[in-house]
């Protein structure tokens, strides 16, 4: 059975309209689940009791449960334990800066693409999201917060564009005007670089946000830390940034998370500026967030800041963000069901 959050409003029309329901239906149900956050037919009061019933008969409307819910003091940061209807464990995290309200959403049960400085690769990889297990988690936070997230980012557990067919479904409910009615400049998908499906994304969505993952400008070293890089290279991604320009309606970020003794030195910086220097792009820098296990170090202070005042004599844009909810192992790269 086909789940109701499979569909667009305009799909959900047609879908129904052909199982014999009134037109105004969908309007409807796309009102009670995404402008209200009613996530059952039976509490769908408005519709009459026959058609509830002949809903449920002919739609899943199963969501997954949160599991559990921690969030860090400071910050309000929330991070989200999702268990989904096979038993399988994602994260969400919902942070607050600002007036933003952003949620970071996950793609995949564990990650295949086993980068070094990422928690997340050290689960075992199950399979991708489906386009209904992207829309509970951000309808699950709707009705848990009580209001919509302002903004969405792709960054949580796994490669979203290892799930390219279901998260341009996802987004297309997402941004769809008569429910949660996201704006696309409100989206950013981040990639560690698959060009191919990249390119399909920016045509399917040209005003999304795209944020390429680097941290390290030399091949060797992003072998190691990215497995990826043997198949699109440090020069594969700038050749696709400078040569797909037209495709990008707004300025691509470069994330580079700062790994002490790995990335931070100054020949590094000085790569980063003379190849960012051939695009118009935002380079957001990240101290590394140590998980347990894990070798690497978060780099100093010092360094952090000679590698930024080196960026910072170039044309493009750049930020040192510290990730919110370290405290509660939810922020980059610490996705992996760890509890202090
Ligand atoms: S950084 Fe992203 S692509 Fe790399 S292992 Fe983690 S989740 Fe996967």
């Amino acid at each position: 059975m086909d789940s109701i959050l499979n569909f667009t409003n305009e799909e959900l029309k047609i879908e129904l309209i052909g199982k014999g329901y009134k037109k105004f239906r969908a309007d409807q149900i796309y009102l009670e689940i995404y402008k209200r956050y009613v996530l059952s037919f039976e509490e769908m009061t408005e519709i009459s009791k026959l058609d509830r019933k002949k809903l449920s008969d002919e739609f899943s409307f199963l969501l997954p449960n949160i599991n559990e819910k921690l969030s860090e003091k400071e910050t309000g940061t929330t991070k989200y334990s999702i268990k989904l209807l096979d038993d399988e464990v994602i994260e969400t995290v919902l942070i607050f800066a600002d007036k933003r309200r952003t949620q970071c959403l996950s793609s995949q049960v564990g990650c295949p693409l086993g980068c070094t400085f990422c928690a997340t690769a050290g689960l075992d990889y199950k399979r991708s999201l489906s386009v209904s297990e992207y829309i509970s988690q951000v309808l699950l936070i709707c009705k848990d917060y009580g209001k919509r997230p302002t903004n969405l980012v792709f960054m949580g557990m796994g490669e979203p564009l290892l799930n390219l067919d279901n998260l341009i479904k996802a987004i297309q409910i997402l941004i769809d005007p008569s429910g949660l009615d996201f704006g696309l400049r409100k989206i950013t998908v981040s990639t560690c670089g698959l060009l191919p499906e990249l390119e399909n994304l920016l045509i399917a969505f040209p005003n999304i946000g795209i944020a390429v993952s680097l941290n390290s400008t030399f091949n060797d070293k992003r072998n190691h830390m990215m497995p990826i890089n043997k198949k699109y290279s440090v020069e594969d991604i700038f050749n696709f940034l400078i040569g797909k320009k037209k495709l990008f309606k707004r300025r691509p970020t470069i994330e580079y998370v700062l790994i002490k003794d790995i990335n931070d030195s100054t020949t590094e910086a000085g790569n980063l500026l003379r190849l960012t220097g051939k695009i118009r792009c935002k380079i957001n820098l990240i101290p590394f967030n140590p998980f347990p296990g894990t070798k690497y170090k978060r780099a100093t202070e010092k360094k952090i800041s000679i590698f930024k005042n080196i960026l910072m004599t170039g044309k493009n844009a750049v930020t040192f963000r510290e990730s919110a909810g370290t405290d509660i192992f939810a922020a980059c790269g610490q996705l992996a069901r760890l509890k202090k």
